[in-house]
């Protein structure tokens, strides 16, 4: 039987990227559902760096990611991964706001003309958050795949966990072409399907919750389109960017649960957000060029989730990466890597706080719960 000392469920860009930092270290294996990784959240994102979302935590993993995105060492790819775009944040109630440290600034209604012409009367405060990029995701989770296998990373897509068992201090992991291999950890990095795998490994779910965003192309009739920044609602109604010169990429900022599955877009989203993009802005909507939904997934506190798990040993959590999998991933791997070997963290994440993401938070708080009541 094949023998690993870690086993990576997923070959989205959180097992990539994990992947990328240990595999020089460990003998290191991802095994992939789908007949090629990144099918599933990691090829369906709207592939955008926005410091500000997500939250201040989240936050601190996005900022400590941008100059590995931005200038990434020549041997992990001879160019970087971000695209200056800048996002405006509208709102039609109170001043939209940022957490502490992220760079935005208060636009007047010329200033906002000037960005989104023919935004509507109703949209009265905006902010600029210049620092917004867009991300090449293909190019990004292609390059941490590409360091994982030159580091002697292998990858088995077409490969599906179905169980593992504890046995001898390691794992005896079974596929669904019915073969099984051995590894001393096995780390979960299955997106939607964090959850059930932790379960078909003997280990407590945490709730990790598949939610369904929908995406739209749309065609309109109004030209010069291709560098408008990303426009929301800060209350969470839609975004929008520019894609061509006269086409958009949108969404309707819809959050819906669902089982894990292979998302697809329902015509009542695409609807709703054509509807709330007719009412952002007076641009004429021509067509709909194509539409498509993934699944961005969870954890009950919104935070991702990276570290052993409390109760059964050899089991790495590395799952709710929510909205901000693409844009945190450089950071994230670098943190969740130095907890995965027990080494001292990358200087890149040498600030932030590990136990904020540590799965051990989730059997803490009732005990805390406890003691204030
Ligand atoms: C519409 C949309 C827009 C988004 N926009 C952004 C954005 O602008 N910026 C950003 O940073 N993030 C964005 N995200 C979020 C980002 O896409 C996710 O956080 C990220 O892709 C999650 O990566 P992952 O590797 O955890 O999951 P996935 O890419 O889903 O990978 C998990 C993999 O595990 C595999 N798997 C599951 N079960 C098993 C098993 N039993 N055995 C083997 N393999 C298994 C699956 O086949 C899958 O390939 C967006 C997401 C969506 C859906």
């Amino acid at each position: 039987m094949t023998e690993f000392d870690i086993v990576i469920v997923g070959g989205g860009i959180a097992g990539a990227s994990l992947g990328a930092e240990v595999a020089g270290q460990r003998r290191t294996l991802i095994i992939e559902s789908e007949t090629q990784c990144g099918y599933h959240a990691t090829g369906r994102s709207a592939a955008f760096w926005l410091e500000s979302y997500g939250g201040p935590d989240v936050a601190l993993l996005t900022a400590a990611s941008r100059d590995f995105l931005e200038r990434p060492a020549p041997d992990f790819a001879d160019r970087g991964f971000l695209h200056a775009r800048g996002a405006v944040h509208v709102s039609d109630g109170d001043w939209p706001e940022v957490p502490p440290g992220v760079g935005a600034r208060r636009l007047d209604r010329a200033e906002l003309e000037q960005l989104v012409p023919g935004i509507r009367p109703r949209w009265t405060r905006a902010l600029i958050e210049p620092g917004c990029a867009d991300i090449d995701v293909a190019g990004l989770h292609a390059a941490f795949l590409r360091q994982f296998r030159r580091a002697g990373g292998t990858v088995a897509t077409d490969s599906r966990l179905t169980e593992a068992r504890r046995e001898s201090g390691g794992w005896r992991i079974a596929l669904a072409d019915g073969s099984s291999l051995r590894a001393a950890v096995v780390v979960d990095a299955a997106g939607a399907w964090a959850d059930p795998v932790a379960d078909a490994c003997g280990v407590r779910p945490l709730g990790i919750a598949p939610k369904r965003r929908t995406m739209v192309q749309l065609r309109v009739g109004r030209s010069g389109l291709k560098e408008l920044p990303l426009v929301d609602d800060s209350a969470g109604s839609f975004y929008f960017k520019g894609e061509g010169d006269c086409s958009v990429w949108l969404s309707p900022h819809d959050e819906i649960a669902t089982d894990p599955c292979d998302a697809a877009p329902e015509e009542i989203d695409i609807a709703t957000a054509i509807d709330r993009f007719e009412g952002a802005v007076d641009w004429p909507v021509e067509r709909v060029e194509r539409s498509w939904a993934g699944l961005r997934s969870f954890a009950p506190d919104r935070l991702p989730v990276y570290g052993f798990d409390p109760d059964v040993p050899g089991f790495f959590w590395c799952a709710g990466q929510g909205g901000f999998g693409i844009q945190t991933s450089p950071a994230a791997a670098k943190l969740a890597a130095a907890a995965l070997l027990g080494e001292a963290p990358d200087p890149i994440v040498s600030q932030i706080d590990p136990t904020v993401f540590a799965p051990h938070r989730f059997t803490l708080s009732p005990q805390l719960d406890d003691h204030t009541s």
